[in-house]
């Protein structure tokens, strides 16, 4: 088994869902006691998140850079960097880090054209679903995402730092998320993208009226394949 070098604390609890999402999996795998080989270094957030709001992505990049060359050097095979966010700075991130970056738009993006369809509705933080690191991503895998409403990314930007970030769950978000993905499905979204870390804690299978594509499952999924592969 190789080992897997998570990036994560942004936010914590998402680092949280990845650790128990590639336990899980490798579990499932490969039965008995069999768990992960997992380095995991975790940032804290807050600085970070100050960055992202004074839009200072130089130093976001140079602060990732810096970790994921602590995670090469500890023997991580892979990078796996756990926010869709922060891969705005992922190639600052990988500069002159010689293991690969399992980038999370990109192996979403080949889980939906496995499922044939091509018209992911996007939830996310604005940063993802407003600027073009990542739609242009899908794009050139041949998907067009639709992007929310101007109130309804604002609204789903700020359930994320309020309260997904801090482990709040609560019905009324809940249901905000469901009408803003109910809108995403009638403007012609066939499928729905959570792209961010967290969203899975409000959206899944059960309360999405099409195919849910949960990005930090599937960018673990993606690891757990690599690591055994
Ligand atoms: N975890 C989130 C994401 O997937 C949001 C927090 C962050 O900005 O990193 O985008």
């Amino acid at each position: 088994m190789k080992t897997i070098g998570v990036l994560g604390g942004m936010s914590a609890v998402s680092t949280q869902i990845y650790y128990s999402t590639l336990c899980q999996l490798v579990r499932d795998e490969l039965g008995g006691l069999h768990s992960p080989e997992l380095l995991i270094r975790s940032l804290d957030f807050a600085p970070i998140e100050a960055l992202q709001m004074s839009g200072d992505w130089e130093e976001a990049g140079r602060v990732l850079n810096t970790h994921a060359k602590t995670l090469e050097q500890a023997g991580a095979g892979v990078i796996l960097l756990a926010t869709n966010t922060m891969h705005k700075v992922a190639d600052e991130m990988m500069n002159g880090v010689r293991i690969p970056l399992l980038h999370i738009a990109e192996t979403t993006a080949e889980a939906i054209r496995s499922a044939d369809l091509e018209r992911p509705g996007l939830m996310a933080t604005a940063f993802t679903m407003e600027q073009s690191f990542y739609t242009d991503r899908l794009r050139s895998a041949g998907l067009e995402a639709i992007i929310p409403e101007a109130e309804d990314r604002h609204e789903t930007h700020q359930i994320i730092y309020d309260e997904l970030c801090h482990g709040l769950v609560t019905r009324e978000s809940e249901n905000t998320y469901v009408r803003i993905a109910d809108r995403l499905v009638n403007r012609g979204a066939d499928c729905l993208i959570l792209g961010c870390t967290e969203i899975g804690m409000l959206l899944n299978t059960d309360n999405v009226t099409v195919p849910v594509f949960d990005t930090t499952r599937i960018h673990c999924e993606a690891a757990m394949r690599w690591s055994l592969g």
